[in-house]
């Protein structure tokens, strides 16, 4: 049975009228979800009903850690599902909101050579209604500044996992969240991020024409990509760019370019020029981040005398780009480390 958290208002009521109680009840419950209240909590329920609801898989999270940036007030959470799978989080502020980074996965099982979620593996998809918890669990431990009604305005689907190697449950939250009698956040106002299974970025322009798209690009060639990312391998980048061209031009969304520089691998002034002849012609933005070295890999991060001048012979390309600015460096903000620090504490304490 699907759990409270990732049934939507048609499911609600079919299960409200399965349980013999008035429809208005369907309401009421959707309301404690959207602000992910248990069962026991739902106080305007007759406690009867409580006690049927609570024998339904709730399907939520809870925080089980939070570090807050004293420099930039990235605030970095970390969830447990209730099978105890632990996953991170991070909230970020601009000055136009707030955004939230939430996982699609708990590990991942794409191998990019450069990133800590993938270490260990896939170990399980995030459900849809766990996804939407994150968000409702955040906010209660943040609730709104004065004059807004929410906290969370914005939402990248950029933790760990590969959401589009969990489709199905992704698209159902894109869904689900923006829904009138959900949390009502626009998918205008969320990205998701993918490595580049071609054949589901098609999907997506069916799917979840409204988000923006980003491409986890990280090379100018198939030969650097493939050393990269295996799934390169698969879906080369003709076909992915290809891919991220017609999205942009079916939607009228400019994407994403993601791209990591790691030194003496793939930002030397050759490679941006080369990237710059295959981003030639596709609405798009380049995001340049200085790798994030993760202590189990191998792999240098550049200076910012790099980066700069990387971004300028892009920018000398007619290709814009921008060098993403490093958030919650204090509080173990690169993705990963404190959920691996907290799993580690654990088979410590066990042992
Ligand atoms: N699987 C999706 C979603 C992950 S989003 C994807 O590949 O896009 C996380 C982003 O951070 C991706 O662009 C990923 O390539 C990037 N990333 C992972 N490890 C990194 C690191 N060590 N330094 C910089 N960026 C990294």
């Amino acid at each position: 049975m699907a759990s409270l958290m990732s049934m939507d208002m048609a499911e609600l009521s079919a299960l409200i009228d399965c349980l013999g109680e008035p429809r208005f009840r369907a309401k009421q419950l959707k309301e404690w979800l959207n602000r992910g209240i248990r069962p026991e909590g739902m106080t305007n329920l007759p406690i009867s009903l409580r006690e049927k609801l609570s024998n339904i898989p709730f399907g939520g999270a809870k925080i089980v850690d939070r570090r807050l940036s004293t420099k930039d007030g990235t605030a970095k959470y970390l969830f447990e599902l209730e099978d105890e799978n632990l996953v991170e989080g991070v909230l970020m502020r601009y000055h136009y909101g707030n955004t939230l980074c939430i996982s699609t996965q708990v590990g991942c099982r794409m191998g990019c050579s450069f990133c800590a979620s993938t270490l260990e593996g896939c170990v399980r998809n995030i459900e849809p209604g766990e996804m939407l918890s994150f968000i409702a669990e955040m906010e209660r431990s943040e609730p709104p500044a004065e004059g807004r009604e929410r906290t969370v305005t914005n939402i990248v689907l950029m933790g760990s996992g590969e959401p589009l190697d969990n489709y199905d449950n992704t698209v159902r939250f894109l869904q689900l969240v923006s829904d009138q009698q959900g949390m009502r956040i626009s998918p205008r106002n969320i990205s998701l991020s993918t490595c580049g299974i071609v054949p589901r970025i098609y999907s997506l322009i069916e799917d979840a024409p409204h988000v923006t798209l980003s491409i986890s690009l990280h090379a100018p060639n198939d030969g650097i990509r493939s050393q990269l990312m295996p799934i390169n391998k698969r879906y080369g980048m003709d076909s992915l760019l290809k891919a991220a061209g017609h999205y942009a031009e079916a939607t009228g969304r400019r994407i994403v370019i993601e791209y990591a520089l790691i030194e003496g691998v793939n930002s030397r002034d050759e490679h941006a020029d080369e990237l710059s002849s295959r981003l030639r012609g596709i609405n798009c933005h380049v995001n340049l981040i200085p790798l994030n070295p993760v202590k189990e890999r191998n792999l240098e991060t550049v200076t910012r005398e790099r980066a700069e001048k990387f971004m300028a012979r892009l920018e000398a390309n007619r290709i814009s780009a921008t060098i993403r600015r490093e958030m919650g460096a204090d509080i173990e903000g690169a993705c990963g480390q404190l959920r691996r620090r907290v799993l580690t504490e654990r088979q410590e304490g066990k042992a």
